[in-house]
């Protein structure tokens, strides 16, 4: 059933993802890592539905979305960088995308962090962080979200991984079958991963090769 939030705050996370805080309409619940349908309430948009996913936690009194916005084309984000505070968006039932099955690897690209943001801060809040490890890669350092928050949740577990440019304080490279060999020490644990088609795509072929079966969810063209 859709309904017509408010934005009640909108604040730059990186260069090119903003969060957005809005009313929680009565009885809404979900889980982290849960999505739901977005559109903007404005004349031709309201029928534009994008998926996005929950950062705030249920107990939240407000809805939370992290979202990274395209500018090279008339698309639904690049649409949602122009509203302000006060303008309305229209949310509509919740669905799950990834689930938390115990203790395992999160691998995640670019956005593709989101679902992980919920479901790790969760942990936090239930001092059940113990066991999790994150990888998080990113096309240069400027690109990552909230480093220093999962830093904080994760300590040493979590681990950045820059592809595009020569950095000094990160791991550089693709996480490709050696990356994980080495990092990785016990591949029946389970694996959680989210990105980009090409980036999903190639990690699940190479965990199903290192006997894993990792929930992946595919993000970003
Ligand atoms: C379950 C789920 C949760 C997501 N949560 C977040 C989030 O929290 N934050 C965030 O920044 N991004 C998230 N994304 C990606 C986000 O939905 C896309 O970046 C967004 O739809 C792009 O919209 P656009 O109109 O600007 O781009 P456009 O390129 O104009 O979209 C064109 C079409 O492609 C579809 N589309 C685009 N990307 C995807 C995609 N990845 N999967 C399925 N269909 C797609 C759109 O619905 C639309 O019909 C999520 C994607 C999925 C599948």
């Amino acid at each position: 059933m859709p309904h017509i939030i408010k934005i009640k705050s909108i604040e730059n996370v990186t260069h090119n993802v903003k969060r957005f805080r809005c009313e929680k309409p009565a009885g809404y619940t979900f889980h982290p890592g849960q999505a739901t349908e977005v559109a903007i309430n404005k004349p031709g948009w309201e029928e534009e539905k994008r998926p996005f996913t929950f950062t705030a936690l249920n107990d939240s009194p407000d809805l939370e979305f992290t979202i990274k916005i395209y500018d090279d084309h008339q698309g639904v984000t690049n649409e949602l960088n122009s509203l302000k505070p006060g303008n309305e968006l229209i949310v509509d039932d919740v669905w799950g995308t990834i689930e938390y099955k115990g203790p395992g690897y999160f691998i995640a690209g670019g956005a593709g962090i989101t679902p992980f943001i919920a479901i790790l801060r969760q942990l936090k809040k239930d001092n059940e962080v113990a066991g999790n490890k994150l990888f998080f890669s990113n096309k240069t350092s400027r690109d990552i979200i909230l480093e220093e928050e999962l830093s904080n949740i994760l300590g040493e577990n979590a681990i950045y991984v820059i592809t595009d440019e020569p950095a000094n304080n990160y791991h550089t490279g693709l996480i490709n079958e050696a990356f994980l060999k080495t990092h990785i020490d016990d591949f029946s644990k389970p694996f959680y991963l989210c990105g980009p088609t090409p980036m999903v795509e190639a990690l699940k072929e190479c965990l199903t090769m290192l006997g894993s079966s990792p929930d992946a969810v595919v993000f970003e063209k």
